[in-house]
């Protein structure tokens, strides 16, 4: 059937997840599909990310999208090089680059007669009539407040912003951090450097999860068969989803015992001093952070020239760190692994929606949203790793391909001509954002007795506190009693 409404559809981010809406609207029959990108290459994540060591802690065949499967991943855990290839590859197969305006980073979006007027860096983009966020998640640098952090002499940066014309070789390099960052970083560079501080905060459970090559035969084996691919995809996604998935939101307390125990048995053999162990001893449940998963970083931390600093940091100096025991641990190079606010989305934006009523002003009290997708007042504006999105626990591309899926459903209504505007009614919203409230003390996040990125400013989970099954389910049809009518 022709649309009824021929619409246009104005994305934010390049990043895989704004590259497959693209594609996607424009195979729909989009005639007017626009990707607006804030730096000069697409990526996202995995353009900004070049750390020695980056490798996805996502098994490799499970992180692809469903249009576009991968035979040649090279390792169990692939590195991020490869990822941002194909992720480049997946654009340059589908004649993304087209669409996409680089060096555009979107400053408002103003929505006036049923319309969204978009202003970028480069000035007046003119208006759309639907916008979809991409911006994704782990994407805003947090730098640690340390007084003196600026006074330090010697080369200093976040691992999200690697400076590769610093060479590690001979120097006494300080890591910052103890998350899937410092640990990947730590395991990669130990050798190369003269000395190596790790600072500390809290002890992390590390999941012994070798990373193994894919054999070519294997490689070739997936080219012939690519239903077999598929096959192992959805047997990994399974296992995923009903085991680790499952565990951290309190829905299969086994697998979160056995996800504990294999990693306490893996600390326990893989630490040979019993101080050294004492150290990385996490006092919290597994899951709770992040888990982290290498087999790399015990024996790493274990080297002579590798050292566990416990210590407090008090400042940093000129000449290196200064710990609360008062000992100055002298570094030539400072890696700030110190994460990311996941919790940012579109605020560095004007977004105002109807009755000039602004984002950050509808989320001043914490980020909302129906279903992870929309927010009342903000019409026509879907959000792909939205509030509560499902992140870190299952692969992103999976839940992002689900979110857009649901979204497609959406424009689906503007284009047959049933709805004009798309907006959840705000009192279902409410009842929604109540349910994730009453539903995340369950999880291990919540309950598990640790600090996290997962938590907001307001102390609040913001993650999706049931299974990938209620998820699938929930964003499957949208339920037009839940929207406003046109
Ligand atoms: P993170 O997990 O948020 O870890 C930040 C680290 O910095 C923590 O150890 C934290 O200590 C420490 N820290 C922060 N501020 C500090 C301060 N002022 N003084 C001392 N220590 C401080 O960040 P991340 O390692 O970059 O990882 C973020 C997320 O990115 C991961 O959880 C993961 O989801 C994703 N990631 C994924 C991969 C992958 O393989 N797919 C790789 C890397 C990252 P506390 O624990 O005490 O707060």
């Amino acid at each position: 059937m022709a649309d009824k409404r021929e619409l246009s559809v104005a994305i934010i981010g390049a990043g895989a997840g704004g590259i497959m809406s693209a594609i996607k609207l424009r195979d729909s029959g989009i005639k007017k599909v626009v990707l607006f990108e804030k730096a000069a290459d697409l990526g996202g994540t995995w353009r900004d990310n070049t750390y020695p060591g980056l490798v996805c802690d996502v098994p490799s065949h499970l992180y692809r999208f469903s249009f576009a499967p991968n035979p040649d991943w090279s390792q169990t855990f692939s590195p991020g090089s490869e990822i941002y290839a194909y992720v480049r590859k997946v654009a340059e197969d589908n004649n993304a680059e087209e669409m996409i305006r680089y060096n555009s980073e979107v400053t408002k979006l103003e929505y006036n007669n049923k319309r969204w007027r978009v202003t970028t860096t480069q000035g007046d983009q003119g208006e759309f009539d639907v916008v979809v966020s991409a911006v994704g998640i782990l994407h805003h640098p947090v730098y640690p407040d340390i007084p003196g952090l600026d006074s330090f002499k010697g080369d200093c940066f976040h691992s999200a912003r690697w400076n590769h014309d610093v060479s590690l070789k001979g120097k006494r390099v300080g890591i910052i951090g103890t998350g899937s960052t410092a640990v990947q970083i730590v395991g990669a560079i130990v050798d190369d450097v003269a000395h190596l501080s790790m600072f500390q905060r809290t002890p992390q459970w590390v999941m012994n999860a070798p990373n193994l090559p894919v054999a070519e035969e294997d490689k070739a084996h997936y080219r012939a068969h690519p239903e077999e691919m598929s096959a192992m995809y959805d047997q990994l996604a399974a296992t995923m989803n009903h085991g680790f998935a499952a565990a951290i939101v309190g829905d299969n307390a086994m697998a979160l015992e056995k996800i504990q125990e294999g990693c306490q048995q893996s600390l326990d053999q893989g630490v040979q001093d019993p101080e050294l162990r004492a150290k990385l001893q996490p006092d919290y449940s597994a899951g709770c952070k992040r888990l982290i998963m290498s087999d790399r970083f015990y024996p790493a931390i274990q080297k002579p020239n590798a050292e566990l600093v416990t210590d407090a940091i008090e400042s940093i100096e000129p000449e290196g760190v200064r710990t609360r025991d008062g000992r100055l641990h002298a570094l030539d190079v400072l890696v700030l692994c110190t994460g990311f606010d996941p919790h940012r989305f579109l605020a560095d934006a004007e977004v105002v929606g109807r009755n000039g009523q602004t984002l950050n002003e509808a989320w001043s009290q914490g980020n909302y949203a129906y279903k992870t997708i929309c927010v009342p007042n903000f019409p026509n504006l879907f959000f792909l790793g939205g509030p509560n999105s499902p992140i870190g626990n299952f692969s992103y591309l999976m839940t992002a391909e689900r979110q857009f899926g649901y979204i497609e459903k959406l424009i689906g209504l503007l284009r047959e001509g049933k709805l004009e505007e798309v907006t959840p009614k705000a009192d279902v919203t409410a009842a929604f954002n109540q349910s994730i409230k009453d539903a995340m003390p369950q999880t291990v996040w919540a309950s598990g007795g640790c600090q996290s990125w997962y938590y907001d400013r307001f102390g609040n989970v913001a993650s999706w506190p049931w299974t990938f099954a209620k998820f699938e389910e929930d964003l499957s049809a949208p339920a037009l009693q839940d929207f406003e009518a046109a």
